[in-house]
């Protein structure tokens, strides 16, 4: 790496190490900057492949190889819309949305200040609708019409809530780190209930309704 780094030599340390493979995911990561992402304070940290923390709330933006794998692992098309759970700074969001241009992203979170800062930053992504709200309800909450192509829940948990299964169209499947607080496995869970492994990762604590 010659200089400083900036998001393209963030994005092509990621290829190296293997872990982004696809076109779409490459272009993705390309064409979004992380350093419009990252909380105020952290800018310089913006190009290291590091989790950075989301202010006061305990939160944080995910390493952005973590997210290289999960978008690996999800497999979006174009014309798909997506269901994120914990929007936090936006940037998981704006990844999802540059893959599925044809379709959208809708991201639910239920931190206030954080859904003001990821609105915020995710205002010029005109295919991501940001919500403010619990997503362990889905959305529209408690809907039982299948409607999404993917889920993602960028929070860990011991199971995936059913009303998450139920929004789900007949071939997606839903991608969670699923495990205890302090090490969890990534998986792939699909409408009919096949679970797929893709290894250990951490990931802060899905929260459940507003406690
Ligand atoms: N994907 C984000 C990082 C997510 S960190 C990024 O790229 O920056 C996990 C987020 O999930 C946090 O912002 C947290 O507030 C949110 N969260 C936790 N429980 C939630 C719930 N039940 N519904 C919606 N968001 C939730």
């Amino acid at each position: 790496m010659n200089g400083l780094p900036d998001n393209e030599s963030m994005v092509n340390e990621i290829i190296e190490m293997g872990l982004i493979k696809s076109n779409r995911v490459k272009n993705a990561f390309m064409s979004v900057d992380r350093g419009r992402f990252v909380f105020p304070g952290f800018e310089r940290y913006a190009y290291f492949d590091e989790p950075l923390p989301l202010g006061e709330s305990g939160q944080t933006i995910s390493a952005p190889s973590m997210l290289g794998i999960m978008l690996e692992v999800m497999r979006i098309e174009r014309w798909h819309y997506v269901l994120e759970i914990g929007t936090g700074s936006g940037y998981s969001a704006a990844l999802i949305s540059r893959i599925a241009d044809f379709g959208g992203v809708v991201s639910v979170e239920h931190n206030y200040n954080l859904f003001k800062f990821g609105k915020n930053n995710l205002r010029e992504f005109s295919n991501v609708l940001p919500v403010f709200g619990d997503g362990t309800a889905g959305y529209p909450p408690f809907s039982q019409k299948p409607q999404y192509d993917r889920i993602v829940i960028m929070a860990s948990t011991n199971t995936i809530p059913d009303i998450l299964l139920t929004q789900l169209m007949n071939d997606g499947f839903v991608v969670a780190p699923i495990g205890p607080r302090n090490y969890q496995e990534l998986v792939r869970v699909w409408k009919n209930g096949k679970v797929e492994k893709y290894g250990g990762c951490i990931f802060v604590p899905l929260k459940y309704g507003f406690d």
